[in-house]
């Protein structure tokens, strides 16, 4: 039901009030969320499709990412899910226990078939992003818009620091800046923001693809965000959402980790010593 005919439904009557209620019924959004302590809200939304293609498959497949797509809306993470389905068994001919291996069957295949795209995407992916001139150029079409950064369900600065008034130059700012580096990409500073972002997001990004749709400059971004993503999270050993009692592994500090940077950059150091010798 559109929001304007819900409201004309729903007008008078009355809704108790609970302090936990952060987002209720007066905010027509696109679900609830109920406050359970300090670190926890539930989000709670039920969506009833009606038939859209004729494919139950494809109709189930399309219900389910609508559904789901409400939880990453309010920024939440989906952990558990009901399905409901109506058969009119009196005037169908169906058997649900093949349904299911079916379903199943077919997921597992799906599944698979997704994660090999996903890695010849990276693949392909990688050799046109490596290296700032290389990002630079497939940022080069942003328009600072920040469309990518409003949609993702993960950004969770509560001002972005590229929104900020910090951020905002005055002409003269420019023109110093412009001067002293013989020249100014318009809009400025685009690829910080993007690195900024990649920075907080990328041991968190679920490859949920919102803030590619919501380019209008059809950058491949969620994209690059997975492919650094995929990258960071295999070297932490984390996996986004596995477990609310594991802590960011930027928030925690273990000695023996990453020793390879350091040898590697203690080679480097060494070499430089040799060289100035
Ligand atoms: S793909 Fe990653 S960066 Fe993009 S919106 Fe989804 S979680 Fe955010
Ligand atoms: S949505 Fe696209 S154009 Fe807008 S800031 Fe993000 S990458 Fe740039």
């Amino acid at each position: 039901m559109p929001p304007g005919d819900l409201v004309k439904t729903l007008c008078g009557m009355e809704f108790p009030k609970d302090t936990n209620v952060i987002v209720g019924m007066d905010a027509l959004d696109d679900a609830g969320v109920y406050r359970i302590n300090d670190q926890l809200a539930i989000i709670q939304t039920v969506d009833f499709f009606t038939p859209i293609v004729d494919d139950p498959y494809w109709f189930g497949q399309i219900a389910a990412a609508n559904a789901l797509s409400d939880i990453y809306a309010m920024s939440g993470i989906p952990k558990t899910a009901m399905n409901l389905v109506a058969f009119p068994l009196n005037k169908m001919d169906i058997s649900l226990e093949e349904d299911v291996k079916d379903w199943e069957a077919s997921v597992n295949k799906l599944t698979e078939e997704r994660k090999q795209k996903r890695n010849q995407n990276n693949e392909g992916l990688r050799s046109d992003i490596e290296g700032i001139d290389r990002l630079l150029e497939t940022f080069s079409a942003c328009i600072n818009c920040h469309n990518c950064m409003r949609v993702c369900p993960i950004c969770y600065c509560r001002q972005c620091h590229f929104d900020s008034d910090n951020m905002k130059f005055s002409f003269d700012d420019y023109l110093t800046r412009a001067e002293a580096r013989g020249g100014l990409t318009i809009p400025n500073d685009t690829l910080l923001f993007h690195i900024g972002r990649m920075l907080h997001m990328s041991l968190s990004c679920v490859s949920c693809g919102m803030c590619e749709d919501a380019c209008p400059m059809a950058i491949p971004v969620a994209q690059v965000f997975t492919l650094v993503g995929d990258r960071n999270q295999e070297a932490f050993d984390y996996i986004p959402g596995r477990s609310l009692d594991e802590p960011l592994p930027l928030k925690t500090f273990e000695e023996e980790e990453f020793l390879e940077v350091e040898q590697s950059y203690t080679g480097v150091s060494a070499r430089q010593e040799n060289h100035n010798d």
